[in-house]
């Protein structure tokens, strides 16, 4: 069962004031504009087009809610860096989203998605360093990673893994991609695991008496 599936859509957010009640468990998705953000959301949410939500005209300068019906929220904030947008708004949104990741506490993780051709620029270090001292987790997504031959998608990783680890040594990174969904099991689990979902084990059903093989009834 996808995390993500069937999530509703509660509320677009402008002002820290407009804030849904911290009465949750909260995980933030954060990147660049274009590092893959949405497609990664949908391709978690099974293709649902979650995220495209936050795509329309209007809501991508919003932090948008979303309710997960296993419980918990995904929240999709405004990607960052790319638009060219007058100093006074972007110092609106580098002051709402730093105050937001300090300081909500329902917030239980950041994933910070990256193209795994460009990950930890500047802008995405910023959001390192604010949310760092929370002393929360990051898991790192380092999407299109179809756009990298094997070896050099695997040579990235250990280099973000190990930048990853000077910030603090429990952040963590995967790579993912959205056109071949690949990495979605490992990302479903280190954010089930922030929203306190128990893991999706391989339950056998019990074997009813005397079928247990190898046990021969005499
Ligand atoms: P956002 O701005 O971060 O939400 O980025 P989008 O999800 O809209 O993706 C930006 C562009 O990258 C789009 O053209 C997507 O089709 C493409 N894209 C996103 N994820 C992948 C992926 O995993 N592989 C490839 N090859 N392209 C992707």
């Amino acid at each position: 069962m996808s995390l993500f599936r069937n999530a509703r859509f509660v509320r677009s957010v402008h002002d820290l004031r407009d804030l849904p009640p911290a009465d949750g468990v909260e995980v933030a998705f954060a990147g660049r504009s274009n590092a893959g953000k949405s497609s990664a959301i949908n391709t978690l949410a099974d293709h649902t087009r979650l995220a495209f939500v936050s795509k329309t005209p209007g809501r991508t300068q919003l932090i948008n809610f979303f309710e997960l019906p296993a419980g918990g929220t995904l929240v999709d904030l405004p990607g960052y860096g790319y638009a060219k947008v007058p100093d006074s708004v972007r110092r609106h949104w580098e002051k709402t989203l730093a105050t937001y990741l300090q300081t909500r506490p329902s917030l239980a993780g950041l994933v910070l998605v990256m193209d795994a051709r460009h990950p930890l620029a500047p802008r995405d270090r910023m959001m390192l360093e604010w949310f760092g001292p929370t002393g929360r987790p990051v898991h790192a997504l380092l999407t299109k990673a179809d756009k990298l031959s094997r070896s050099a998608a695997l040579q990235t990783l250990r280099q973000v893994r190990e930048e990853l680890a000077a910030y603090d040594p429990q952040y963590s990174a995967q790579l993912f991609s959205s056109l071949k969904s690949t990495g979605v099991e490992e990302a479903e689990a280190v954010i089930g695991r922030w929203l306190g979902h128990a893991p999706e084990t391989d339950i056998k059903k019990p074997q009813a008496k005397g079928e247990s093989p190898g046990l021969k009834t005499p």
